[in-house]
């Protein structure tokens, strides 16, 4: 994947709206291009799955996913180190099961995700579990399966965690989630290493928190832990995070308490648009001078850089309803699909599944691609200089991470399917729901 292309000659912002010069565009994305005119995902052609799987589709390619996990392993093979795949990316079983392959470790955030991870067939042992407010029944799930360690993030977590693993009769490894207050510079409800987010402990409480959790019979503390924000695009904040972890991992040294491990988190941004994030290998090569001179294992729980890029959501073109002010498209996908442009105001790219060029016609406007869903936030992507007809087929790039698993079924709208693709071949890794199954739990009380 290149991001180091001039952003300049993939998109030119006009007045009029945002142009995505396609064929350039795919190039700086793995696993996707234009072959002749039609757009494909590894060697499968996306009209393709929308004739045998239907829109909306999520689309994912295997390939994409191996190789940004392995841009992982192979820029931090020189220290010892755990790369934990950040479940809630997305837990598709087909997903986690090409990362269970390649040897990945999982961080979770709830039982649920646990039993999915195993589901798939992963080694517990490489589970940490992250998240502010585990309940009882994740701990006790948690302690059965023996996961690698708990991310701590408050005292009375710690006291629910050596109570059940004192019940169960276990020992319950831990790190803390220390909160290294650096700004991210991302956006605020993905920021999370900020001292008035709800996320981890204070650095000034740290070294307590350490200390009595030492004291517990059924705990065993065996790493630290920072988390910072997601979508980061620049190494700066991540060495400001480390160098405050660093210094924490010092005072605790002094104080009798060593570590096994360094847990920095995820975060690490990819390209949806025109952002310019810092590589993999780049993001490692800042990093490790300081992780070689500290000497712990390293853990990091990188979600969107392994699969955002290696997923599209396909959608067609139901109705154009230009209008004096905004021209519509409307779209078969919704917010309940991907509701990240709706929540966090993100930019995505919407490429065409056949170039238009060999339409034939030159019929550029600027669209503002919506769902049909009723409310004003349901959109899509805004002011997009494209050239659509009813039936089009789109893609919106970017959709592997935070899509599918934020999903819902307002409106009474079934999920969309998904499916992997793996050079010419392609299997449906979830069907598309019911309308009968998304209330076939439910009761009418007659009166
Ligand atoms: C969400 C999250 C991640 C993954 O973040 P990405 O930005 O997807 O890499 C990792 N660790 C924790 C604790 C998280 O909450």
């Amino acid at each position: 994947m290149s991001t180091s292309q001039p952003v300049d000659t993939i998109i030119s912002s006009t007045e009029e709206g945002l142009l995505i010069h396609p064929e350039e565009f795919v190039n700086t994305l793995p696993s996707l291009q234009y072959q002749y005119e039609a757009l494909c995902i590894e060697d499968v052609c996306v009209d393709t799955l929308v004739q045998e799987y239907g829109t909306p589709l999520y689309v994912y390619s295997k390939q994409a996913i191996l190789s940004a996990y392995e841009a992982y392993e192979n820029s931090f093979a020189m220290i010892d180190h755990q790369i934990c795949y950040a479940v809630k990316a997305n837990s598709n079983l087909s997903v986690l099961k090409v990362l269970v392959e390649a040897g990945a470790g999982f961080d979770i955030v709830s039982r649920g995700e646990l039993a999915r991870v195993l589901a798939a067939g992963g080694d517990a042992k490489k589970v940490v579990f992250s998240g502010v407010g585990k309940t009882k029944k994740d701990i006790e799930a948690a302690l059965q399966a023996g996961i690698g360690c708990f991310n701590v993030e408050s005292v009375s977590e710690l006291e629910l965690i050596q109570k059940v693993a004192r019940r169960l009769d276990k020992v319950a490894p831990i790190s803390l989630r220390v909160n290294p207050n650096v700004d991210a510079g991302t956006h605020p409800y993905i920021s999370t290493g900020l001292r008035d987010n709800k996320f981890g402990i204070t650095h000034e409480e740290a070294v307590a928190v350490y200390q009595q959790a030492a004291e517990f019979s059924n705990i065993q503390v065996v790493g630290i832990d920072c988390h910072i924000g997601s979508q980061l695009t620049e190494v700066a904040p991540f060495l400001a995070a480390l160098d405050k972890v660093i210094e924490l991992v010092e005072t605790l040294q002094e104080k009798g308490i060593t570590l096994e491990h360094i847990d920095l988190g995820g975060g690490l941004g990819v390209r949806y648009i025109d952002e310019t994030p810092v590589s993999i290998a780049d993001f490692a090569e800042a990093l490790l001078p300081k992780l070689q001179a500290l000497n712990l294992k390293l853990f990091l729980e990188p979600g969107r850089s392994i699969v955002a890029n290696a997923g599209i959501l396909l959608t067609q073109v139901d109705v154009l309803k230009p209008t004096a002010h905004k021209n519509f498209a409307i779209v078969d996908a919704a917010m309940n699909d991907l509701i990240r442009p709706a929540l966090y105001q993100a930019q995505m790219a919407v490429l065409p599944a056949v170039l238009p060029s060999s339409l034939g016609i030159d019929t550029y406007k600027c669209w503002e691609i919506v769902g049909a869903i009723c409310e004003t936030g349901d959109f899509l992507a805004k002011q997009r200089l494209l050239s659509l007809a009813v039936g089009d087929v789109l893609a919106i790039t970017g959709a592997g991470a935070y899509g599918f698993v934020m999903s819902s079924n307002y409106n009474t709208r079934a999920r969309a399917a998904e499916v992997m693709v793996s050079e010419d071949q392609h299997w449906l890794i979830r069907p598309r729901e019911t309308i009968e199954q998304l209330f076939a739990q439910e009761q009418a009380l007659l009166s």
